[in-house]
Parts: structure tokens; sequence; C-alpha cells
């Protein structure tokens, strides 16, 4: 078997011209753009592409972008002033902080501070509880994106049997949460699981954010399964070069998957397509304008 290959990037696009349509409809009726603030502690280049591309797709949306650079060495109180003076910002809809945080700042007292109507990033707990109790609230970008993925492929998950690797509040413990919460019996796995290939053979549904470059096997694989691949893992070649890799041996296991998502190209795209959405969910809900579904 060949798997299909779930298109992120096209998935990705769609969602986005979904988003700047909305939002076009958005400033018609309140005469108001949605604003989306993104706040960058520190030099990491890593971060600083993350964020640079945050601030283009918002702005490709139609909506404001303001980004917040501050130096590493600020202080927590500093940031969390910040963050108060956007949560009572009008012109804010969203608010997100870029992780990792230096580590002199405690990033649980910076996402506390954020107000969970704005936390776009779905990070906040009473956005996490919302989550786990069914209540309208924030979820998590790279989660969510995956779970589009999985219900264009695969239609109704009611019922599947779904195996996250990895149990981090930002990917693992949402992602269970929501395919709970579309009724598929859900196993979580981590470093200390035992026998590891034998529990994701089990799986119709896999999702794999471990950060370990192509450790998920193909003879890991149930025949036909949907391969979620969240890792990001960069490579270094030879000259300086470097490549990123999944947590998926992408080789191995599309000759056994039913379908699978490539790295890059596959759930990366749809994390800030999914940030986006939730910028204008925002922006709907404080202005009580009904979206399209
Ligand atoms: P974390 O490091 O926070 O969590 C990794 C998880 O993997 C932990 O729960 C850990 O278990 C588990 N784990 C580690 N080693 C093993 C092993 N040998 N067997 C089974 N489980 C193991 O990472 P994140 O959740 O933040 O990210 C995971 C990956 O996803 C990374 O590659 C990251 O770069 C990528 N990522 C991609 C995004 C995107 O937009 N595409 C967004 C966010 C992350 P334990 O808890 O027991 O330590």
């Amino acid at each position: 078997m060949t798997a299909r290959i779930i298109d992120g990037k096209a998935a990705a696009a769609a969602l986005r011209a979904d988003v700047a349509s909305e939002v076009a409809k958005f400033r018609v009726a309140t005469g108001r753009v949605p604003g989306l603030a993104v706040v960058l502690v520190g030099e990491d280049p890593a971060s600083a592409v993350y964020v640079r591309n945050k601030g283009k797709a918002t702005r490709e949306a139609g909506m404001l972008s303001f980004e917040h650079k501050l130096p590493a060495e600020i202080s927590e109180g500093k940031l969390v002033d910040l963050i108060e003076e956007l949560n009572t910002d009008p012109a804010v809809d969203g608010i997100l902080v870029q992780l990792p945080l230096p580590g002199h700042i405690d990033p649980d007292q910076v996402l506390l501070a954020i107000d969970p109507d704005k936390d776009v990033d779905g990070f906040h707990p009473i956005n996490v509880g919302r989550l786990a109790t069914g209540l309208n609230g924030f979820v998590p970008c790279t989660p969510l994106g995956c779970l589009k993925l999985l219900r264009a492929e695969l239609g109704d998950l009611s019922g599947k049997e779904a195996v996250v690797i990895g149990r981090s509040n930002i990917v693992g413990k949402p992602m269970a949460q929501l395919l709970l919460g579309d009724s598929c019996t859900v196993t979580i796995a981590h470093s200390r699981t035992r026998d590891l290939p034998e529990v994701v053979r089990r799986a119709d549904i896999v999702v794999a954010a471990v950060g370990r470059p192509e450790m998920v096997k193909g003879d890991w694989l149930k025949p036909g399964a949907a391969v979620i691949d969240v890792g990001i893992n960069r490579i270094a070649g030879e000259g300086g070069n470097s490549h990123l890799t999944g947590d998926v041996d992408f080789t191995s296991a599309s000759a056994v998957a039913g379908a699978i998502t490539p790295v890059p190209g596959g759930v990366g795209p749809m994390t800030i397509a999914c940030l986006i959405r939730n910028t204008l969910v925002s922006a709907a809900r404080r202005d009580s304008f009904a979206l399209d579904p």
C-alpha cells in the first residue's frame, strides 16, 4: 500500500482563504478590524521566524498584527505589565506570547496573565478546562490543525482507535481531548509507555508528537492507519546544511499507512492557519458577530 499524502499546505491555504473572506464580512458588519498581538522575548532565531510568519499570515487575512519585540533581559513584571495593557486594549482580539521564554521568566505566570478570552493559543488553564469539559474556549492551534486534517481525511472519527504519542500541554494532551471529543477511543503514550510499537499497532489514527526524528517505523503501524506527524526535527547535514524531518519514518510508514502527513508541509502550515482562525473567532465573540460554521 502507498499512503495518500495529506496536503497540509493546501488545507491551510483553504482555511486561510476562508478566514480572509469572513474577516472581510466582519469588517463591513462591525467597522472594526480583528487584531492579533504577538510578543517575542529575546533573539531566539527559530522563534523570530515563527513570529514573522504569524504576522505575515495575520496581515494576509486582512487583520492587524501588533508585534512586540522585547529584550531577553526584560523582567517578568514588565512582561506581565505589557500583557495587562493588551488585555484591555480594544483593538487586540488575540494575544500570543511566543515560547520558549528566557529562563528567568516563569511561563506559567505569563500565561496566567493573559485574558482567557484573548488567549488564542489556548494555553491558559481556563481554556484547558473548557476543552476538557466541552465548553467553548480556545483550542491550541497545533492539535486543532491535526483534528481538522483528520476530519477532512476520514470524515466521522467516532469509534476509531487513536494513539497519541506525547503528553505535552501544547500538543499531546489537548490532541487527546479533541479526539475524545470526536468519540475516538484514545490512548496517550509517552516515554514510560511499555512496548510502544504494540500500542501503536492497534491504532486507526496515530498522532506522533515526540520530538525524536523518525522514531515511529512502518512496522509499528496497522495497515491503512492515518498518521499525523507533528514532529519538527532539524537534522544537520554536511557543509552546514540542514533539513527538517518528522517523528515518523516517512519512507517505511508511507508503505503501510492509509494516509500520512509529510514534514514539512503537513501539520506545520495548519498551526498558523488555526491561529488566525482563533483570532477571528475571538473578534466575532467580542462583537457578537455570527461566523459561518
Ligand atoms: P515535548 O518535548 O514537550 O513532549 C514530548 C513528548 O514525547 C513527552 O510527552 C515525552 O514523554 C514523549 N516522549 C519522548 N521520548 C519518547 C519515547 N522514546 N517514546 C515515547 N514518548 C516519548 O514536545 P512537544 O509536545 O512540544 O512537541 C513534540 C514535537 O512536535 C516536537 O518535535 C516539536 O518540535 C513539534 N511541534 C510541532 C508543531 C507544529 O506546528 N508542527 C508545534 C509544536 C510542536 P514524557 O512526558 O514521558 O517525557
